[in-house]
Formats: structure tokens, C-alpha cells, sequence
């Protein structure tokens, strides 16, 4: 069966809040017990790092997502476009929230949730840095292997890809190196996250600097 190469966010079931699906990602994949080795997991820190000079945004706290992948992106690949999908679209299903596609390459946004990201929310904004990660790591050839393998190929890849954009955007969203000594409910009010994924950052920051010289750091250090 053909399907085609891309991904899509889903609404989860809470009216209202329509784009927390960091939270339901991250436990999904543990029941998958889909894990990344510490290499990726430093290696996605470096990529991040890595695109927010590139979109000279390094030193922003409040990273401005929605410029980013509306705006910028498209300085570098012109081919890309960004779409906005109006809320009543019938051609996608009324619970997809963004999609990324590579042949053509594109990120969709609902247009509510483009909306909610023009006015820093946290939910929204991490939509779109989600979807970037999938713009950013996840290539046509490597959405062809996802969706041409066999069904559990495809469950195990497609877990591991979910999991890499949210690391992503995480990582995107809240350097590393500028949670030096912030307190959960700081990041989130600086970084325009979630109280959630703030608090997730924090211990996956202690973890990476436990296990690897790329992310030395810490509030005791300074
Ligand atoms: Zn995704």
C-alpha cells in the first residue's frame, strides 16, 4: 500500500488542548521501549545548537519558531514552503494539527495552530519545533524507508522518528547550556514552553551532562 512520506501531528483527545503531545509522545515510547543511544541523544543537542546559529538565533531565550520556519527556513531551500491548512479543510483529517513532507517539501499548520504560536503559545510553538525536527532530521529518503518497510519496521522507525523531533525541538526550544541554574518554572516562562516539557528538559539535561563531555555545565560550575 502506498503511503505517503510524511508525518503528521495529531490532536489528542482534551478540547482545548490541542498540541500537548510532547507528554503523550514521550510515554508512548516508553511503552515501545524505544530508546536512543547516548551518542544520538548527544548528537541531536549538537544539530540543534548547530541550526540555531545557522538561523542566527543562538542567543534568543524566546526563539521565535514561528519566523523560523515561516520566514527563514525557506532563505536556505527555497523550495520549501510553508502552508497554512484552514480549520474547516475537509482534504485532512479534522485531527491533524501540522504535518512535515518532503517531496514536496512542506510543513502545514492548522490555522489554529498557527494562530496560538503567533501568540507565544507554549503547545503551538511546540508543534512547529516538532515538525522542524522532522524538516531537519528526517529526510525523503529516510520518510521512503518509513513508509515502504514492513508494518513493524514502520512502528519502530516511526516511534524512534516521533521521539527524535520531540528531542529536537526540546533541545531547540531550551539550549542546554542556558538552563544553567533555572528553575523549571523559570525555563518555561523564558523559554515560551510548557511547565511539562520544562521540567522533562532539566532532567535530561542532568542526564546528558552525566554521561557526556559535550555537555559540561551545571549550576555548581559557575
Ligand atoms: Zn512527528
Amino acid at each position: 500500500m502506498f503511503r505517503q512520506a510524511a508525518f503528521f501531528s495529531l490532536a489528542d483527545s482534551r478540547p482545548g488542548n490541542p498540541a500537548d503531545e510532547f507528554a503523550s509522545k514521550v510515554s508512548w515510547s516508553a511503552r515501545w521501549n524505544v530508546n536512543l543511544s547516548n551518542g544520538r541523544l548527544q548528537e541531536l543537542e549538537r544539530i540543534a545548537s548547530r541550526i540555531r546559529r545557522q538561523f542566527k538565533v543562538y542567543l534568543e531565550p524566546k526563539v521565535d519558531i514561528l519566523r523560523v520556519v515561516e520566514l527563514k527556513f525557506s532563505t536556505f531551500y527555497p523550495d520549501f514552503r510553508f502552508v497554512v491548512i484552514d480549520d474547516d479543510d475537509q482534504v485532512f483529517a479534522k485531527n491533524i494539527l501540522a504535518f512535515t513532507q518532503f517531496d514536496p517539501l512542506q510543513i502545514g499548520v492548522r490555522e489554529a495552530i498557527y494562530r496560538l504560536a503567533a501568540n507565544d503559545d507554549p503547545r503551538a510553538r511546540f508543534v512547529l519545533a516538532h515538525e522542524f525536527g522532522h524538516l531537519i532530521l528526517h529526510d525523503l529518503d529516510l520518510g521512503a524507508k518509513l513508509f515502504a518497510g514492513a508494518r513493524s519496521d514502520f512502528e519502530a522507525l516511526e516511534i524512534r522518528f516521533e521521539l527524535e523531533a520531540n528531542i529536537f525541538a526540546a533541545a531547540f526550544l531550551i539550549p542546554a547550556w542556558k538552563t544553567n541554574c533555572m528553575s523549571a518554572e523559570q525555563i518555561s516562562a523564558s523559554f515560551g514552553v510548557t511547565r511539562a516539557l520544562a521540567e522533562w528538559r532539566l532532567k535530561q539535561v542532568g542526564a546528558l551532562r552525566a554521561k557526556g563531555p559535550a555537555m559540561r555545565g551545571g549550576c555548581s560550575s559557575q
